[in-house]
């Protein structure tokens, strides 16, 4: 969180103060520092040296047009699991033929309009969706490529709701099946192969079970080699962690160059695809204290953001850092939970935050970048918030706040 630090007892982003972004912007919102958003790219992108590559930013972290535009602009490729995620890397400048399709259920309407647009890839799941791949190829008259993402059963130590990489998991092509399914595809008119991925879970903060998935997919790759079936890259997911807390993430430069080791004898070019790894620790979310409702067993602070707005304490019970916009501190301090106004018990952004709170303080929700706002929805009849991307001293709103009346655009009374 580098981008975010206290002059004088005031938080910032950049050169400008969160406060005078909300009086302008108003609460809650997203803020993401751009300098931070390049930082991290660069940091996946040079520690390849001259070794050929591709960083495909995973789209479902962060979705908005301008964050994409940014990272499209230092040549970052993309990992997409929809066509509505193809076409926001395509409205924000990037190109389809640096991004991979990943998704256990891809539509044949989203395969076709994929291979109309000129997609780098699929990332094959399932083995159906090969033969619906190879079908819909033949009918326009192209010629598919195609990676398997192969699910190499190691446990990414992660949690469970983010772990992808068990055999138990719905995740890719069991790596036992995988060598059949590849010499399916090689019989197939409209399939060309190109690569082989896999993606075995979100926030890990240890290299190991990244290495041990590198080792299941490279013997694959030798058995492929031995039947003629030959690869241009290999593709290891995204999933590196960053610090919430007192996490020990690994540097990208630390995690490249352990796999850059092992692949030193070989020349496939290398896909990554991060998501959380670089937009994570880019953004925060603020929101103001609207109550305080201390009471005999519990003291609640009561936000103005909710579950809607960031849903991952709900969801995973993550922890994110709380910290004031202003420390100067004039509070009440206790031990509060901080709580939405959302309909819910489940509805929090922290508990038991040692912080000296007034009505109508601010609060900013630290490592809020990836998994916020693209996870954000309108329950409750909450308009989502507004975005603002920060750069030294110049701001940018990003995305407008929703309007109550866009609420219910396109709904219809029954007649
Ligand atoms: C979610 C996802 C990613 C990105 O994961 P992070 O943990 O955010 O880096 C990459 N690839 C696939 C296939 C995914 O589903």
């Amino acid at each position: 969180m580098d981008a975010f630090t206290y002059q004088a007892n005031k938080l910032y982003v950049e050169n400008i103060a969160v406060e005078t972004l909300v009086e302008r912007y108003g609460s809650p919102c997203y803020i993401y520092s751009k300098t931070a958003l390049m930082q991290r790219f660069q940091a996946f992108d040079q520690a390849f040296g001259a070794r050929p590559h591709l960083i495909c930013y995973a789209v479902k972290a962060n979705s908005n047009l301008a964050l994409l535009n940014v990272l499209a602009q230092l040549g970052s490729g993309f990992d997409i699991v929809s066509l509505g995620e193809l076409k926001r890397v395509l409205a924000a400048g990037g190109q389809a033929n640096k991004t991979v399709f990943s998704g256990v259920g891809k539509r044949a309407d989203e395969i076709r309009s994929a291979l109309e647009l000129g997609i780098k890839c699929f990332n094959v799941e399932v083995s159906a969706e090969l033969d619906r791949i190879n079908h819909i190829a033949g009918e326009l008259g192209v010629i598919a490529p195609v990676s398997f993402r192969v699910n190499p059963d190691v446990d990414a130590k992660t949690h469970p709701y983010i772990s992808t990489g068990l055999k138990e998991n719905k995740f890719g092509i069991e790596i036992h099946q995988a060598l059949l399914e590849y010499q399916r595809a090689a019989a197939m008119p409209n399939i060309k192969i190109v690569g082989i991925d896999c993606h075995i879970g979100s926030q890990l903060t240890d290299i190991a079970p990244f290495l041990a998935a590198l080792e299941k997919l490279l013997a694959l790759v030798e058995q492929l080699s031995a039947v003629g079936i030959d690869l241009e890259h290999i593709d290891l997911g995204g999933g590196l962690g960053i610090c919430y807390n007192q996490e020990q993430a690994p540097e990208p430069a630390e995690y490249i160059q352990a796999l850059l080791s092992r692949l030193a004898n070989s020349n496939y070019t290398v896909l990554l695809e991060p998501g959380r790894a670089i937009v994570g620790n880019a953004g925060i979310l603020v929101t103001r204290v609207e109550y305080l409702k201390p009471t005999e067993h519990k003291n609640f602070a009561i936000v103005d953001a909710a579950m809607n707005d960031l849903i991952r304490p709900s969801l995973y019970s993550a922890w994110q850092n709380i910290i004031p916009v202003d420390k100067t501190g004039a509070g009440d301090e206790r031990v509060w939970d901080i709580v939405g106004p959302v309909c819910e018990t489940g509805d929090f952004l922290g508990k038991n935050r040692t912080l000296a709170l007034k009505p109508g303080d601010l609060l900013a929700i630290c490592s809020a970048g990836a998994y916020g706002f693209s996870m954000s929805s309108q329950y409750n009849s909450r308009p989502r918030v507004a975005e603002i991307m920060v750069q030294d001293d110049k701001v940018q709103l990003i995305r407008a706040r929703e309007t109550i009346e866009q609420l219910w655009l396109g709904e219809q009374l029954m007649v």
